[in-house]
């Protein structure tokens, strides 16, 4: 009778070793790449001869926000790796406070917001154990089945025993993913800062070559040099300063948008009226392009700086006349919707590519392509910072080869 309960002793100790062994394959599995994917696909590969599933989630949790960072088995779209929600009747909120593994044997009642979902996959328990760092829960792993009650005791104290191997795995990726992610960043800021050295230089050199030159020559040879010839020099200087002036003080109006000096005056003003002013001062320096402008009536009054506003819509009126083929109008039009007023900007120029219309709101963003006219790439920066200072927003349109629309929206 002893040797036969020694040996049931010892097939069970076998067992749980082979089960312990079964949970370190998994957790090992995790830790085994910093590639999220590849973990999760080897983890995924160990869990399912482990603890048998028909669905799986691993969600992590920070400040009452869940997100999924990754799924297997039955797959929804507002439930797949990426998606975010907030923690608020959901499991995960219990999980975390209690810290402890919580098993719904049937979500035909639902209990939590998710489980609707879950049961239109078609699945009824689950089982959600704590992923603990420490003695803190920094998110959860999920296991569902198809069948009511479908998990025993043993897989439950499993799934809770994978959640403690889990978490450092899981933690570490998360690290590895935002540090990747700010040294992508780091690197692209260095870039563009890199390429606006060389812009800059570029931007003042030959404007100021070209002044340097035009001085000279009338200095040299003034005598000889006809009325009309003498103003068309002095009018090249006049045109160069001002472009180099202009970029000066973008790179001004940067630098104090950074250090948080850029000071704004608000008062009451009509967006109308600024527009239409705006539209002539352009029209002035230029004949090659008509602007139209288009005031709808109505539009009311906004708290804002007249001297800001004004500078991003002649910035706009003037990167779409720069942008213009000769001839073709660009379109100016002031109208409001839904509590604010919109001064949009069309041309019908080359446009803008979808994957570039975010850059060209960052500083220093330019497209650099075929058609890439001279500037600095902080108008649109300075624009936006302006705009949001109003509490309002910038955006673009645009369908490369057909031109592009620029849209400030300001709240009245
Ligand atoms: P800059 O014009 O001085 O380079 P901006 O910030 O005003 O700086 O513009 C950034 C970039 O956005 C430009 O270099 C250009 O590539 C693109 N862009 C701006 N406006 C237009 C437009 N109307 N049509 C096409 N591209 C534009």
């Amino acid at each position: 009778q002893r040797a036969e309960e020694a040996e049931v002793l010892r097939d069970e100790l076998g067992r749980r070793a082979d089960l312990l062994d079964a949970a370190n394959r998994c957790a090992r599995a995790l830790s085994s790449s910093l590639d999220l994917d590849e973990a999760v696909g080897a983890f995924i590969r160990e869990l399912r001869g482990f603890i048998p599933f028909d669905r799986m989630a691993i969600v992590l949790s920070e400040d009452g926000a869940a997100r999924i960072i990754a799924t297997a088995g039955e797959e929804t779209p507002a439930m797949s790796a990426g998606a975010e929600f907030s923690a608020d009747n959901s499991l995960i909120a219990d999980v975390v406070a209690r810290g402890q593994t919580v098993y719904r044997r049937d979500m035909s009642e639902p209990l939590y917001r998710e489980e609707e979902q879950l049961l239109a996959l078609g699945l009824r328990s689950r089982v959600a154990a704590p992923l603990l760092a420490g003695a803190r829960t920094v998110g959860l792993i999920s296991l569902s089945r198809r069948e009511p009650d479908a998990f025993q005791e043993h897989e439950i104290e499993l799934t809770s025993l994978l959640g403690r191997l889990a978490a450092s795995a899981v933690q570490n990726i998360r690290a590895y993913d935002s540090e990747h992610h700010t040294v992508e960043e780091l690197r692209r800021l260095s870039a563009l800062r890199a390429d606006f050295v060389s812009l800059v230089s570029h931007e003042l050199r030959s404007p100021m070559a070209a002044v340097i030159g035009a001085a000279r020559t009338l200095q040299a040879r003034w005598r000889e040099l006809q009325p009309d010839q003498r103003e068309s020099f002095l009018a090249l200087i006049g045109d160069e300063t001002t472009r180099l002036a202009a970029l000066i003080g973008d790179v001004l109006d940067t630098s104090r948008i950074d250090a948080g000096t850029f000071t704004y005056r608000f008062s009451d003003v009509d967006v109308a009226a600024l527009v239409r002013d705006t539209v002539a001062t352009a029209a002035v320096g230029q004949d090659e392009v008509p602007i139209v402008a288009e005031v709808l009536p109505g539009v009311p009054v906004v708290r804002g700086d007249p001297e800001r506003l004004r500078q991003i819509f002649g910035n706009l009126i003037e990167n779409a006349v720069k942008y213009s083929p000769t001839g073709e109008s660009v379109e100016v039009r002031v109208s409001q919707a839904n509590g604010a007023v919109l001064v949009s900007v069309r041309d019908r120029g080359p446009g803008i590519k979808l994957e570039d219309q975010r850059l060209i709101f960052e500083k220093f963003g330019r497209v650099v392509s075929g058609n890439s006219k001279p500037g600095s790439g902080l108008g649109l920066y300075i624009a936006r910072s302006i705009v949001e200072t109003h509490g309002g927003t910038i955006a673009v349109s645009s369908a490369p080869g057909h031109g592009a629309t620029f849209t400030v929206n300001l709240p009245v």
